[in-house]
């Protein structure tokens, strides 16, 4: 077995408060039992980091609920790494060995609550996502411990660090296209051409629709959008979206609209474009509530409302996809920067002038 030397300290982006984010220096952690230590090659940063850094109230909360965010707490959840040490049992429990590749779901599920029990582990009660909640630090840092209960994946020989890091948003967004329940021939918009909307796109497009729509303000994100497989992009600066696709479906709607944006200004848009008993996926954290009138969703059109979270049971998929090049992801990783300028990074995230997913390197 391959043996590293390990330093006893590392560098570490810290979440103490909204805006407040310090670059510290902590001991490296070693493996308990069941446990796996890696050395992270890079980190991604997520829309939902970027919210959390720029104070949303799901993240920190507000009078009626408590934010999800454990400060202090290393952030990232998104991630991959080689494998550098391992506690006893580690081996055997998630078949990896010192010097492998592997990713890990963003969750780690507690396994005894009545979500885990039945097979719904991306539910979890407890809900523990790592760069959120205290016990779980995150992928922000030089070394990261993934616990006994990780889910683990180990990667294929010659997968690149850009395509490893489009492994955890890819599941995600094949996640969302399982519940948008595609079938043969719809109409389907992805609102929204970030990560997870591109992924979305390429994953839709697996099922066979016969137009697919994609919505974005920013004519660069549209552009990688056309590369993901769209048919058709709208940019709704410049066009009234919903007149577009009522007008290109004989006055009916999209069959599907799957919202990857994040902003409550595009829930009543996609309620207004689908059409009678189509169906509306949300995927996002909101900064701000969405206020719409659901006569729309009963009264009008019978709607199915689907939410989605997480990437349960969809790592393997996504890996294999952008092994076997089902799924060409070589557009999406815009930018890398080394870990100590994580700030640079959040703002970019935040403004999404030009990037689309950004890598940290510890
Ligand atoms: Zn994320
Ligand atoms: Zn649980």
């Amino acid at each position: 077995m391959k043996k590293f030397n390990l330093p006893k300290k590392m560098r570490a982006v810290v979440t103490y408060g909204p805006g407040d984010y310090r670059l510290e220096e902590l001991p490296v952690p070693s493996p308990k039992a069941g446990e796996v230590l890696i050395k992270v090659d890079h980190a991604g940063v997520c829309a939902s980091d970027a919210k959390c850094f720029y104070g949303a109230k799901h993240f920190w909360g507000d009078e009626t609920r408590d934010g999800y965010c454990q400060p202090p707490i290393t952030a990232g959840h998104e991630f991959a790494g080689l494998v550098v040490a391992l506690g006893d049992g580690a081996e055997e429990k998630h078949g990896v060995r010192v010097g492998d590749m592997v990713v890990a779901e963003q969750i780690i599920p507690c396994g005894r609550c009545r979500y885990c029990i039945t097979g719904r582990y991306w539910m979890c009660l407890l809900h523990d996502i790592f760069g959120f909640r205290q016990s779980v630090p995150g992928s922000w840092a030089e070394f990261m411990i993934l616990p006994a209960a990780s889910r683990i994946y180990k990667l294929p020989d010659g997968m690149s660090g850009r395509e490893a890091a489009v492994i955890e948003p890819l599941a995600c967004s094949i996640h969302a296209v399982q519940r948008a329940e595609i079938q043969l021939g719809d109409v389907v918009v992805v609102a929204g051409a970030g990560t997870l909307g591109l992924g979305m796109l390429a994953a839709a497009k697996l099922r066979g629709p016969s137009l697919l729509i994609s919505i974005d303000p920013r004519e660069y994100r549209l552009r990688a959008a056309e590369k993901m497989g769209a048919d058709l992009v709208l940019n709704p600066r410049k066009e009234d979206v919903v007149s577009k696709v009522r007008e290109l479906t004989g006055g009916c709607g999209c069959d599907v609209y799957i919202d990857a944006t994040g902003y409550a200004d595009s829930v009543l848009p996609g309620l207004l474009m689908l059409r009678k008993l189509g169906t509306f996926v949300e995927y996002g954290v909101f900064a701000e509530p969405a206020t719409i009138d659901w006569t729309i969703i009963g009264d009008m059109k019978e709607l199915n409302i689907h939410g989605a979270h997480l990437a349960p049971y969809t790592f393997p998929l996504a890996i294999d996809y952008i092994h076997r090049g089902v799924i060409d992801v070589s557009n999406i990783v815009t930018h890398e920067l080394p870990l100590e300028k994580y700030p640079e990074a959040l703002k970019m995230v935040h403004e999404a002038k030009e990037s689309i997913k950004v890598l940290l390197r510890p």
